[in-house]
């Protein structure tokens, strides 16, 4: 029987569980009233208040009172992430973007100062590059992290906070964290890194000194495509600002059943993301024998400008480069929309981490194109390899590009 010690992430004998037995018994345990070896989803929305409930705090996240305060299946998935990220506590909200805007919210005050990567999620671009400065006064400085000298040279007096990207979306640049993380320390800042793209199975920006961990849980930590969810993974001091702050009072709070649903994705995290890792890396070292294909941006490739750092990285021995890569066709706007339309495993559609492989045409009008290198410039694809027989997704590719005469 799965003893409490194992559902709670501890050792039995003093050898330390890995990460797969953790994916798979964190924040498990046996249901009290049916004995089920599951625990069940609990859709209420409140729970029985006390005889006399006049001392309870109604903003209060540690008892269970309404669904937004805190629910037992975002603990459950809470108490498993902080557990795989290497931190103190984790935060469920109800996207990766609401985890983003809840880090930046809470961590930064009016006249802060922020430092992010020229290459982030949208939305993250958009939050620090204008609304945050223009709603909240807060001043921000976009700079390519991937070359730390930008960050040291980009750091003022009343700078609180630097985030990165690594690999960023979709330019697939790395960032050193540990070099991004003294830089920030030196200077009284935090860190925080977007660390979706790698999930915690291929690095744990914790361990490298970063402060703050986001995930989109949408992507790999689900894994099944069918779930928005996002985390942050920090110290307790920080999950209760935002538990108060973004959580309760601004609503981000993450739905029971997305809870569930990505708590049961998370459990085969490991295996996929070892073939996740596998297949890109074989897809992109195929793209990079094609004539066809112009660039191929994979930080698994030697020939990807962050190969070292990236691999230095790695949280783990059979760690990999993620399922993510770039890559652009020797051919025009309308020739790489024919490719997409010969594709027959491949779907065209935004996302990554999913089962199955996504592909989406980013044109030549971006609205951080200026930001990109150069050879973005004239439209690319962002493919985000799935869980098929890599053969038949190398073929997929091949037949459509003899299928749209390229
Ligand atoms: C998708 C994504 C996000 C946003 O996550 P949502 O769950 O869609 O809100 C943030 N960062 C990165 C790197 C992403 O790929």
């Amino acid at each position: 029987m799965t003893s409490d010690l194992v559902h709670h992430g501890e050792s039995f004998d003093g050898t330390p569980l890995g990460f797969a037995t953790k994916s798979i018994h964190l924040g498990n345990g046996v249901d009290a009233e049916t004995g089920a070896i599951r625990r069940p989803i609990t859709l209420a929305n409140a729970y029985a208040l006390p005889y006399d409930p006049s001392d309870i705090n109604w903003s209060s996240s540690d008892v269970n009172l309404y669904t937004r305060n805190g629910h037992p299946n975002q603990r459950y998935l809470e108490a498993k992430l902080a557990n795989l990220e290497g931190t103190e506590d984790a935060v469920v909200l109800a996207s990766g973007v609401a985890a983003l805007a809840a880090t930046f919210t809470t961590l930064l005050n009016r006249g802060d100062h922020a430092i992010f990567s020229d290459t982030t999620y949208i939305a993250a671009y958009r939050l620090l590059n204008q609304i945050l400065p223009e709603k909240y006064g807060i001043e921000t400085s976009i700079v390519d992290t991937s070359d730390p000298k930008n960050i040291e040279d980009a750091i003022r007096p009343n700078t609180k906070l630097v985030h990165i990207e690594t690999p960023a979306n979709p330019t697939l640049k790395v960032t050193d964290i540990e070099a991004a993380a003294k830089l920030a320390h030196d200077a009284g800042a935090l860190l925080s890194v977007d660390n979706t793209f790698n999930s915690p199975f291929n690095v744990r920006p914790a361990d490298l000194g970063a402060d703050v961990v986001i995930e989109s849980l949408t992507k790999y930590i689900n894994g099944h495509g069918d779930a928005l969810g996002g985390a942050i993974a920090t110290c307790k001091e920080l999950t209760d600002q935002i538990r108060f702050t973004y959580q309760v009072n601004y609503g981000g709070i993450i739905s029971p059943f997305n809870a569930w649903l990505i708590n049961r994705g998370s459990v085969t995290l490991p295996l996929r993301m070892r073939q996740h890792n596998a297949s890109a890396l074989a897809i992109a070292k195929h793209l990079e024998s094609l004539p066809q294909v112009r660039f191929v941006a994979y930080p698994g490739l030697e020939s990807h400008p962050h190969h070292d750092v990236a691999a230095r990285q790695l949280a783990r021995p059979d760690a990999g480069f993620g399922g993510v890569l770039s890559f652009g066709l020797d051919t025009d706007h309308d020739g790489h929309n024919r490719f997409v339309s010969k594709l027959n495993v491949i779907t065209s559609a935004v996302s990554l981490g999913h089962d199955e492989s996504l592909i989406v045409f980013l044109g030549e009008d971006d609205e951080r194109q200026y930001l990109y290198p150069e050879e973005f410039h004239r439209g690319f694809f962002r493919l985000a390899v799935g869980l098929e027989d890599t053969d038949d997704l190398i073929r997929d590719i091949d037949h459509a590009l003899a299928e749209s005469e390229l």
